[in-house]
């Protein structure tokens, strides 16, 4: 009988990814000068993702995108169309709507972030059950081209390049933006990480144990 190819648990993985990136964050921010906000007045383009699985989905993420509009120091430039997604990490949940945005702003990293979760909070956004389901869900993806990590804050979001529902709806409002840290635009990462999927499906199915030398992104990854 074929033995099925052993792989790490989704969220244990991610965890072990994530700790490699913030390294090699930090590692780059030391060889690099980090652009710090000077000016606080000025406007920086921030992408941000959103996600819902929770009551009317579509709902939630309109209000989300309305009361982005509604904040002083905020213009909202761009929106995805809505892409419903299979649940990732906890699957037994229901399926996902998620939509990026860009924005301009003169919120600071941690300004915004403590805004955003001001509205998952008014939103009625549960925080029981890591990745359970949400009525929305919003996360800086990318600030400017500023890399940051702090301990309740890391852009570009560790995950993104990860995650074809973050990806997806990113490419269609920002596919030539470059990934500060990747150096490849959002276009190119969304292709790889198709390709990879698809090529794991093959080789699961046909070369048990070959993804874990397959080449690409996930091997620069692992590197880190
Ligand atoms: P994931 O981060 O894997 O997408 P999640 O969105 O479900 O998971 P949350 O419970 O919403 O995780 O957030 C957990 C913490 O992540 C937040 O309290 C926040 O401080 C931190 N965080 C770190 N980086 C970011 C970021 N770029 N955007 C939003 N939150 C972030
Ligand atoms: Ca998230
Ligand atoms: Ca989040």
């Amino acid at each position: 009988m074929k033995k099925k190819a052993k792989r790490k648990g989704p969220k244990k993985a991610a965890k072990k990814g994530q700790k490699k990136y913030v390294k090699k964050i930090k590692k780059t921010a030391k060889n690099r000068t980090v652009q710090k906000s000077a000016k606080p007045a000025e406007y920086k383009t921030v992408f941000i993702s959103l996600g819902s699985n929770v009551g009317d989905r579509e709902e939630y993420i309109e209000q989300a995108i309305t009361l982005l509009r509604e904040t002083p120091g905020i213009k909202v430039i761009r929106r995805s169309s809505n892409f419903e997604t299979q649940p990732q990490g906890r699957k037994n949940q229901p399926l996902f709507i998620n939509a990026a945005v860009e924005i301009s702003t003169n919120y600071s990293p941690q300004n915004l972030l403590e805004l955003l979760q001001g509205f998952e909070d008014t939103l009625g956004r549960d925080r029981s059950l890591e990745w359970g389901p949400r009525t929305i869900d919003m996360d800086i993806l990318l600030y400017s081209n500023e890399l940051i990590s702090e301990d309740n804050l890391t852009v570009p979001h560790p995950l993104m390049h990860e995650r074809l529902f973050v990806l997806e709806p990113l490419k269609e409002i920002a596919p030539n933006v470059v990934h500060p840290i990747l150096e490849r635009t959002i276009k190119e990462l969304y292709h790889d990480k198709k390709a990879e999927g698809m090529e794991s499906e093959k080789y699961d199915e046909d070369l048990p144990g070959f993804r874990e030398v397959k080449r690409g992104i996930a091997d620069d990854y692992e590197r880190w």
